[in-house]
């Protein structure tokens, strides 16, 4: 077998009814990462499993079973307890089946049977209803069966966030995002809305046009509120021409106040976007915090993910950006990355400590279907994505070697080796909007194409989405449209 090569596993996940499906198939595929998992209801025949597992509600209880083409057959049962409520039902569901797959396959998972991407959430509810920090501890690895380490991770953080969103204003503020869809070149693990800058120059300034148009009807909209942060991201903001940049950020400065925000963060993720002028640009207004991105510190590597840039111009935009006055810069990295491993790994550690950022966000290489990595997995079958605990050991270390902390982390689907996404910073250099748009706590009113506003209400318990479209000219063109929705949102749950 090629090196890389996944056997050929069909797992179907079997119903009586419509209940909890996503729960336990999500649970599934993280004990069978990249294998093909399908859900089927009742005796419908579905495709040839190598592995069926079914899930059987009965009156008085729930009955799971196992069973492989080796003939392997093994089961759980749950008795239901009419004093549960749904939620407690799903956990105990998922409990049943975590530890039927544990049997099977003789591996845990060290997020047990948490298979959300906001896991601090659910710890930062704990603090919030007053459990202490050993309660809660003791909770999340009984009831969800996490590991010691990312109990404590999670714990760490979620009181970290706390502290740092003492002063944002739940009930009455809010928070921007300013969504600026273009970058050099579109790299090839990109999952979010971007277009290479050139294939869109000749109607760049028609984007900026309509940005200010919804910039200056949400700040109608939202002027009894507290604006809080400001994110302004992509895409790469820094790849538009120095003057629409300013003339972005002179809109959002004239249409919001901006005096009181607790944080306006600018992407300057990609290094080649960089140049002195746009920097001096982005220094004119009251941004806080920016981005400059390496990703990798290994040439090589930098040229299979298609970022068209080398290590050399990631060094000397960050010193570009500090020689600007910026004093407040993040740097993101991936782990897991093609053909990348330990020693690669310890490389760019390295030449990121001699750098010195404020902040650092690891990131474990999430493979999601819309990017070209997956498209043509094919081609990098002979690639070893390689990551483990010893590598995000050692981001954590060379972290709290600069002085850093964890203070937000995050979990995604598909993601190598089932890590998860950590935002480290030094202190009072953590970033707000991070955690923010994590915990869910006060709307966040996405602008430009692709935004996604969330609108938080009824104290933090319920949240609605606002959609804007993704591609670029249907976004100029039904400006209006992207507009009217908003209205619509803000007026029925603000
Ligand atoms: S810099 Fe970010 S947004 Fe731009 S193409 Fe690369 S991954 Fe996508």
């Amino acid at each position: 077998m090629k090196r890389g090569t996944i056997p050929l596993c069909k797992i179907g996940v079997r119903f009586n009814e419509k209940n909890f499906e996503y729960d336990v198939y999500s649970l599934v595929k993280e004990f069978y990462p990249g294998t093909d998992v399908q859900i089927c209801y009742g005796q419908e025949k579905g495709e040839e499993f190598t592995q069926e597992i079914s899930v059987c509600y009965w009156e008085n209880s729930i009955q799971i079973e196992y069973q492989d083409k080796g003939q392997s057959k093994d089961r759980e049962e749950i008795a239901l307890d009419c004093a549960w409520d749904r939620k407690t039902t799903k956990d105990k569901l998922k409990q049943a089946v975590y530890c039927l797959l544990k049997r099977q396959t003789g591996k845990s998972q060290p997020w047990g049977t948490l298979t959300g991407i906001r896991p601090t959430k659910l710890v930062m509810g704990m603090l919030e209803s007053g459990m202490s920090n050993s309660e809660i501890a003791q909770f999340m690895r009984e009831e969800y069966y996490v590991s010691p380490q990312k109990t404590a991770l999670s714990v760490t953080i979620a009181n970290r966030e706390r502290e740092i969103l003492k002063d944002i204003d739940y009930e009455n503020g809010y928070s921007l995002y300013i969504g600026i869809p273009f970058c050099p070149s579109i790299c090839l693990y990109c999952s979010f809305s971007s277009y290479p800058y050139k294939q869109w120059e000749k109607r760049a300034g028609e984007y900026v046009q309509a940005l200010k148009r919804e910039i200056w009807a949400v700040a109608g909209m939202m002027k009894n509120r507290k604006l809080d942060t400001v994110y302004m991201g992509g895409g790469t903001p820094t790849t538009l021409p120095p003057e629409y940049l300013d003339e972005v950020l002179t809109c959002i400065e004239e249409a919001f106040p901006c005096e009181s925000l607790h944080e306006y963060t600018v992407e300057a993720g990609r290094p080649d976007s960089l140049t002195r002028e746009k920097l001096e640009a982005v220094r004119r207004h009251p941004v806080s915090r920016i981005s400059v991105n390496p990703q990798t510190m290994n040439d090589k590597t930098l040229e299979v993910i298609g970022r068209r840039h080398t290590v050399r111009e990631t060094i000397d935009a960050f010193k570009l950006a500090r020689d600007c006055g910026f004093d407040n810069i993040n740097m993101d990295l991936i782990v897991g990355l093609p053909g990348e491993g330990k020693e690669e790994v310890a490389h760019t550690l390295e030449e990121i400590q001699k750098l010195s950022p404020d902040s650092l966000t690891v990131h474990s290489l999430a493979v999601k279907r819309a990017a070209r990595l997956n498209m043509f997995r094919e081609q990098y079958q002979e690639m070893t994505f390689e990551n483990n605990q010893e590598i995000m050991d050692m981001t954590a270390w060379c972290a709290y070697e600069m002085g850093m902390g964890p203070y937000y982390l995050y979990r995604q689907k598909n993601m190598a080796g089932n890590f998860e996404n950590v935002g480290y910073a030094k202190v009072d250099k953590a970033g707000i909007y991070n955690i923010l748009i994590m915990e869910e706590k006060q709307p966040i009113i996405a602008l430009g194409a692709g935004g996604s506003t969330k609108l938080v209400f009824d104290h933090g318990r319920r949240i609605e989405r606002v959609e804007n479209v993704k591609d670029v000219a249907n976004y100029i063109e039904r400006i209006d449209e992207m507009i009217e929705r908003k209205r619509i949102g803000i007026t029925t749950y603000l």
